[in-house]
């Protein structure tokens, strides 16, 4: 059944007929409709004069102002956005970029002394240069949401300096690692031969480890300081909560967030043996320790329930299901015609890359569609990771919600979303359903009693 399904598959998209740019074309046009309109629909609510009335009490009139001001320029700067980086896609999909970039790769490496067989080096060539060439044009829209937007409404806190240097630091970081394992792909793909999936699986895999481990030594230090969080009542707190938990806690870290902006935050990662908790400086400055608890209960709620690791098996799922399609379209040389490369590239070389890249391009109908799962499953596990706190502790229902909404007023979120515009971009519920999730949820005794049960074990 599967292989037949395959087979039909594959002659319809071997079909000489379907003219795959005109495709990917009209594909990216639809995106850039829909997402568009979802914007549309988001920008009359900061033109509501009021916050919803169950958060009428906790936003001070200036606050509310200052947030729907924010949110306004956010989107119409979303929406300018959105307009300009579809006009680059549509060039570079029409004017056919991805073979001029091959072609004009392939006169360098001809002049280097390469011969035409070395399409891996090609290949990185061809990556390294598009993906340069093609971030330029995004560079001046990355300086002005810093410059212009975030610093108008008080949250920047970066330098021209530090903002130059930080771009630098993630070209070399690209390079350093991108390049290697884009290398590594390619060499898989072209060794393994019909074992290409599994043994791609996991190369990833172990990137995603080896990444825990590498992260935070060598590429988070460059962004941002890590200190160890002084002794005091805060650290108490923490770790005494992650103690009653059996939280493998190694480090616990102040991270200077506050260096760039003055958003807020808490999270954790590592090994499953020892892991490590990070702390927002900005969410110490603004809240109380018993408030950081909480915040802190509710990511042990993620770990508890293992959120991390279950989205990275959602994230093998995916890349199952992308390789498979891929292998439908590469070795297509269909494909490769309709994007006007020659016939010596569309058939005899096939370069995985072009592929991969034009294969991209004509799935990417499909991306709404996943980001539209994945943030149904990641607001699931918001609630999960609330409730999860108000089980372990009475009062942690009132810390977390005084929290977040402080968090709310001082990054001025607007309480105020569209239904559509949340669905298809929060992650997180919106403040407003996470307190009446978390009013509505009543800790059944059953579950308090067998946690206490629990605890008593892992003390
Ligand atoms: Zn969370």
């Amino acid at each position: 059944m599967l292989g037949f399904l395959a087979g039909k598959a594959s002659s319809i998209v071997q079909n000489p007929a379907i003219d795959y740019k005109k495709f990917a074309l009209g594909a990216s046009w639809a995106i850039f409709g829909l997402e568009s309109y979802i914007l549309t629909r988001q920008l009359p609510c900061y033109s509501i004069p009021a916050p919803p009335a169950a958060l009428a009490d906790h936003i001070p009139e200036d606050t509310y102002k200052k947030s729907q001001a924010y949110g306004r320029d956010k989107t119409r700067w979303a929406l300018f956005k959105q307009v300009y980086n579809q006009t680059l896609n549509a060039l570079y999909i029409g004017g056919g970029a991805y073979k001029w970039v091959w072609t004009l790769t392939g006169g360098w490496m001809a002049k280097m002394g390469f011969g035409g067989d070395r399409v891996i080096t090609h290949s990185l060539l061809y990556a390294g240069f598009f993906t340069i060439v093609s971030s330029i044009p995004s560079l001046p829209l990355s300086a002005f949401a810093t410059f212009g937007i975030e610093e108008k409404h008080g949250f920047n806190k970066s330098t021209w300096g530090l903002w130059i240097t930080d771009q630098l630091k993630s070209y070399a970081i690209g390079a350093v690692i991108g390049l290697p394992v884009l290398a590594a792909f390619l060499k898989i793909v072209d060794y393994a031969g019909d074992w290409f999936i599994p043994a791609l699986m996991i190369f990833f895999l172990s990137f995603t480890f080896i990444m825990q481990l590498v992260y935070p030594i060598f590429i988070q230090p460059l962004f941002n300081k890590l200190t160890p969080l002084p002794e005091g009542e805060l650290r108490e707190r923490i770790e005494k909560l992650a103690g009653s938990l059996g939280f493998p806690l190694k480090h616990l870290y102040v991270i200077d967030g506050s260096k760039r902006s003055g958003h807020s935050n808490a999270y954790f990662y590592g090994l499953p043996w020892s892991k490590h908790i990070v702390i927002f400086d900005t969410l110490i400055e603004q809240s109380k320790p018993e408030e950081v608890e909480a915040v802190i209960a509710h990511e042990l709620g993620h770990w508890k329930h293992a959120h991390p690791s279950k989205l990275m098996v959602v994230g093998q799922i995916n890349l199952l299901i992308t390789l498979s399609a891929f292998t439908l379209f590469i070795h297509n040389p269909a494909i490769f015609r309709s994007f006007g490369f020659s016939e010596d590239v569309a058939v005899r070389q096939q370069p995985v890359i072009i592929g991969f890249f034009l294969y991209q391009l004509i799935m990417n109908p499909l991306d709404p569609l996943i980001s539209l799962l994945m943030n149904s499953v990641t607001r699931r596990y918001e609630y999960e990771a609330d409730r999860f706190a108000c089980a372990l502790d009475p009062r942690y229902k009132a810390l977390l919600s005084s929290s977040l909404i402080k968090l709310m007023n001082e990054n001025l979120s607007s309480p105020h979303q569209d239904w559509l515009y949340s669905t298809y971009h929060n992650s997180h519920p919106s403040l407003l359903e996470r307190l009446k999730a978390m009013d509505d949820y009543q800790p059944s005794e059953k579950l308090v009693v067998k946690d206490e049960i629990k605890r008593e074990k892992d003390l």
